[in-house]
């Protein structure tokens, strides 16, 4: 028995994946807020359940129960609303993982308001062009120099944006949140009529990672948090009353997918660490000391951890590992299954909507695979007709049968941008266009990003296959498979490589990985190009740029 969750899905236990993908459901409401449906609602039926516990790396530490986050986030939404923000009124905040973000965003959903969550490195061009967009009113700022430099440097040109608060400090022209809420009362009606929201309404505009181009800017709305029931109890397994942890910047969809919403409905306690830069030791040493019982993190970081002596640490409290984001390589999960006795569960999905797919609770890890679809979103996989594909095929990701009933937490469109938006959700299916093929036992496996795949005499190679054969290799850290031109094939293919410590590049070791391809995958998809870099090229968010590749090789999309 779960208070909330069972109010909104008929039942939460299941006895095999067949049985969840069968019965699961989510009822949605007219107006659900997750601000009083679950953040009070807890406070009202257990008032001392903890919701969050935050540390940095400056010794800070605090813990808060619902009540506690129930009462601020009323004291806030009072505030803002005399500051002019209501039912509607967009909202940027750049604010790290600074526990004020989690007192915000629920006294902002209370209000009705829109957020956009927004990264530490935006320039001011960035944060100008986001702010002309959606007519930002209200700027919620972590107190770095950086941060609030390129916002006062993109205010002439955002006349939209009446006032700035900054968090965890001081600093001239702004209003620093404690003083603003302090003294506001800790209660706060639910807007009703007018002025109240429905499930239908723009709550969140979050912008994708900027992997392929342009960040695009997905709007969710209020119903989204209950999508990501499946993404927290099923596939993160969060339990009631412990400790989970999700390692991303409140700039990121991944911070909804493992950091508030679905957590929160299944209450689970928030583990944040507000860390300077990620230092793999320091992250292990969390783990330990706070006896984390479910963690995420995506699969680059894992990487990391490996390079370090992971098994100098007790991670046995954690019950459930997982990942996503980026393909993990079954390398990465065999590694640390030695060392930690545990598989790690890999999630996929987009900026725009829930966990797609994912090795549920019932399922076997099967090393390279993402695992099953979830069963909220009628996932197929369909070639260039719409049809499905047989198994062992590769064809697109989609999600099906939007005409019949519209999924909770998929997006609802790109904002403003009414021809993206038609494209992608006006239709039968929309359409991730990432290949994935699919095994006798339902297992679904990565190729690549369609624009990702290499087309080379008359071969489709799925970058992410040649990927994972080559970090099998004890030299590789990371690497990026792309195409390259050559004068006689077209395009060959490609592999950037960054060497683990103790290792240097060599004519030899081009040698030897290009025969650990040719050994590990069919011999025509080893590189016959392999470049030798310290740093491959990056999102903000840590996601491998295979495009910008490409695109200085001279290989146009
Ligand atoms: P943009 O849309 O701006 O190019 P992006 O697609 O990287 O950026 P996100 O929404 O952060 O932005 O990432 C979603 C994408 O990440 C998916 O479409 C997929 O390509 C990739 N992805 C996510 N999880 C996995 C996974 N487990 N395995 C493989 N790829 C994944
Ligand atoms: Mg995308």
């Amino acid at each position: 028995m779960n208070y909330i969750l069972n109010k909104y899905c008929p039942r939460i236990d299941f006895d095999s994946y067949e049985d969840f993908y069968e019965n699961f459901q989510i009822n949605v409401p007219e107006a659900f807020n997750f601000g009083f449906d679950v953040v009070d609602e807890w406070a009202r039926v257990e008032p001392e359940k903890r919701a969050l516990v935050w540390c940095d790396d400056h010794d800070g530490e605090r813990t808060f129960t619902f009540t506690d986050l129930s009462r601020l986030s009323n004291q806030a939404a009072n505030a803002f609303r005399k500051l002019g923000i209501g039912k509607g009124d967009v909202v940027m905040m750049i604010l790290r993982r600074r526990w004020e973000y989690w007192v915000c965003a629920v006294a902002l959903c209370k209000l009705g308001a829109t957020i956009i969550p927004a990264s530490l490195q935006l320039t001011k061009k960035d944060i100008a062009y986001r702010a002309n967009s959606a007519q930002v009113k209200m700027m919620v700022c972590v107190n770095d120099d950086y941060v609030c430099g390129q916002t006062e440097e993109a205010l002439p040109e955002s006349p939209s944006i009446e006032n700035r608060i900054i968090v965890a400090g001081e600093r001239a022209g702004w209003t620093p949140f404690d003083e603003l809420i302090a003294g506001e009362s800790d209660e706060f009606e639910r807007p009703t009529g007018e002025a109240g929201v429905t499930s239908k309404d723009i709550m969140l505009i979050y912008f994708t990672s900027g992997t392929t181009g342009m960040a695009k800017a997905v709007c969710h709305n209020f119903a989204h948090p209950l999508g990501h029931i499946i993404t927290a109890k099923y596939w993160l397994q969060v339990e009631e009353n412990m400790l989970h942890m999700s390692v991303t910047d409140s700039g990121w969809a991944k911070f909804g997918w493992g950091k508030i919403y679905g957590q929160w409905i299944a209450g689970a306690t928030i583990f944040a660490y507000d860390m300077d830069k990620f230092v793999p030791t320091k992250l292990l040493q969390k783990i330990q000391d706070y006896q984390l019982t479910t963690f995420c993190a995506p699969p680059t970081m894992y990487r990391f951890m490996l390079q370090e002596d992971v098994s100098a640490y007790d991670l046995s409290s954690v019950h459930n590992f997982a990942t996503a984001g980026e393909p993990l390589n079954a390398e990465v999960t065999l590694a640390w299954e030695r060392l930690t006795g545990k598989k790690i569960r890999e999630g996929f999905g987009q900026t725009e909507g829930p966990v797609l797919l994912a090795t549920f609770p019932w399922i076997e890890p099967r090393p390279g695979s993402m695992g099953k679809p979830s069963p909220l979103l009628n996932i197929k996989l369909l070639d260039d007709d719409g049809q499905e594909v047989p198994d062992g095929e590769e064809g697109a990701i989609c999600v099906t049968g939007l005409k019949e009933a519209y999924p909770p937490g998929l997006f609802v469109g790109y904002y403003q941008d009414e021809e993206r938006t038609r494209e992608a959700v006006g239709g039968e299916y929309y359409n991730l266009h990432d290949m994935a093929w699919r095994d006798s036992d339902g297992y679904c496996f990565f190729v690549g990003r369609n624009d990702d795949v290499i087309k080379c005499s008359g071969y489709r190679i799925g970058p992410f296959e040649v990927e994972s054969a080559l970090i099998e290799h004890p030299a590789v850290v990371e690497c990026a498979v792309t195409a390259a031109p050559d004068p006689i094939r077209g395009k060959v293919v490609k592999a950037t490589v960054v060497l683990a410590k103790g290792w240097e590049p060599s004519d030899e070791l081009v040698k030897e990985l290009q025969n650990h391809v040719k050994k590990t995958t069919a011999p025509y998809k080893y590189p016959r190009v392999v470049e030798f870099t310290d740093e491959l090229p990056k999102t903000i968010g840590g996601k491998i740029k295979r495009k910008l590749i490409r695109t200085n090789d001279g290989i146009k999309d």
